[in-house]
């Protein structure tokens, strides 16, 4: 029945030049998202997007469903702006809803002047079309079961009755890049998420130890990286063998700053590689006060070990706030999986939870790690992960 998507997007607060990198780049995320898919192109018609579909148009749905600066979709009819055809593609609507409706009513946009009816008339001749054609329905203005949209322009008129919300947020690459510090945990990939939802463009990085942790741990991440690429329109993962330096911090660093200097240390790799790549924030799923090493005095310590911008979008969510946001957005399956990310051995029974700086300087100036470092970014594996995945 559908003939295309209708796509809406924000314009609120976008002029000129910003309007158009927002289009652009709005755009050419829909064309990614929808990859692959038969019969589907992508145009752009005067504040609007449409999607041709030729045919169920269920699949397009779903993935516009996670492209970030849509505010809302309709699966439309499209007709020329004939009267005719515009009464034909409404009773084909109202056909459709038949059974599932006792009330309606139309709401008529007309962008086209130059049409001989005006909105109120339209909207009146083709409700009194309906009701001939359907006599068990009745029009209610104040609260219809279904309203029948009609949004008339000069070449071709959009018929429609559902109005679906999309994922709102700006389009990513709109806002530039960031590295996400992905771990197989539920808080970063949902910091992730929030970070892509304002527009940063992700690449992640995690950080492995084998054989402290599994080779599934690290399947894990990439699986995450795959649900993260449907937002993100496809995403680079950086996987850093964090095992020598992580050794290195069990033998030679006092037991309870373990947590920090690790922190710290992840850091330095993931801004140099950030650097490399004019990205231009690192992005974490810390949340004030969850686990020692995210009191405001950990985390003050640990970021200091950077320069570079730091975002911790999580930070005034609970737990519960973060479990909901994972459950929508696909993760949270993944991430309760069992095969734990840190070893346990490594995590101190007592963290420092209110680490002085000068003293974590102190531990760590014990140590060159400087090679450590080197190598550890010399041997990062880099794997381009596509947007199509299917769980
Ligand atoms: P998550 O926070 O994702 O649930 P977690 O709770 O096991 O995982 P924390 O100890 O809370 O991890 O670590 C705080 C943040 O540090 C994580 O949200 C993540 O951004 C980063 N991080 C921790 N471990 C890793 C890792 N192995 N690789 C990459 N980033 C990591
Ligand atoms: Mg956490």
């Amino acid at each position: 029945m559908y003939d295309a998507v209708l796509v809406r997007y924000g314009e609120v607060g976008l002029k000129g030049a910003n309007k158009w990198v927002f289009e652009s780049i709005l755009l050419e995320n829909i064309r990614i998202a929808l990859q692959g898919l038969k019969n589907v192109t992508v145009v752009k018609r005067s504040g609007r997007i449409l999607v041709q579909t030729n045919g169920g148009p269920n699949e397009v749905l779903t993935r516009l469903a996670r492209v970030f600066g849509i505010v809302s979709i309709s699966p439309v009819i499209i007709v020329n702006s004939e009267m005719e055809e515009v009464m034909t593609a409404c009773s084909a609507l109202v056909g459709f809803l038949r059974g599932k409706i006792k009330t309606f009513k139309v709401e008529t946009r007309r962008a086209h002047k130059a049409f001989p009816y005006t909105s109120p008339e339209i909207s009146r001749i083709v409700g009194g079309y309906l009701l001939r054609r359907y006599p068990a329905l009745q029009v209610d203005v104040h609260a219809p079961d279904v309203t029948i949209y009609i949004e008339l322009r000069a070449g071709e008129t959009y018929v429609f009755f559902d109005v679906i919300p999309g994922p709102g947020g700006l389009p990513v690459g709109a806002s530039g890049k960031g590295l996400l510090l992905l771990s197989g945990g539920l808080d970063s990939p949902v910091a992730g998420w929030m970070a892509m939802k304002r527009g940063i463009k992700l690449s992640a990085i995690h950080f492995h130890s084998f054989p402290f942790t599994s080779e599934r741990s690290r399947q894990k991440v990439i699986d995450l990286g795959k649900v993260l690429a449907w937002y993100n329109q496809g995403i680079t993962l950086h996987v850093v063998n964090f095992t020598p330096i992580q050794e290195t911090i069990m033998a030679r660093c006092p037991e309870k700053y373990r947590v920090t200097i690790l922190r710290r240390m992840m850091f330095r790799i993931a801004e140099e590689i950030a650097a490399g790549q004019r990205i231009q924030c690192l992005i974490t799923g810390d949340s004030v006060g969850q686990v020692a090493s995210q009191t405001l005095e950990s985390m003050s310590v640990i970021g200091s070990a950077i320069r570079m911008l730091l975002l911790r979008p999580l930070a005034g969510l609970d737990k519960t706030e973060i479990v909901e946001i994972a459950k929508k957005i696909r993760t949270y399956r993944i991430s309760i999986l069992p095969y734990e990310d840190c070893c346990s051995m490594f995590v101190p029974k007592h963290p420092a939870t209110k680490p002085k700086l000068d003293i974590i300087v102190e531990a760590e100036s014990k140590v060159d790690w400087e090679p450590l470092l080197r190598e550890a970014i010399e041997t990062v594996e880099t794997l381009d992960i596509d947007a199509t995945w299917l769980p």
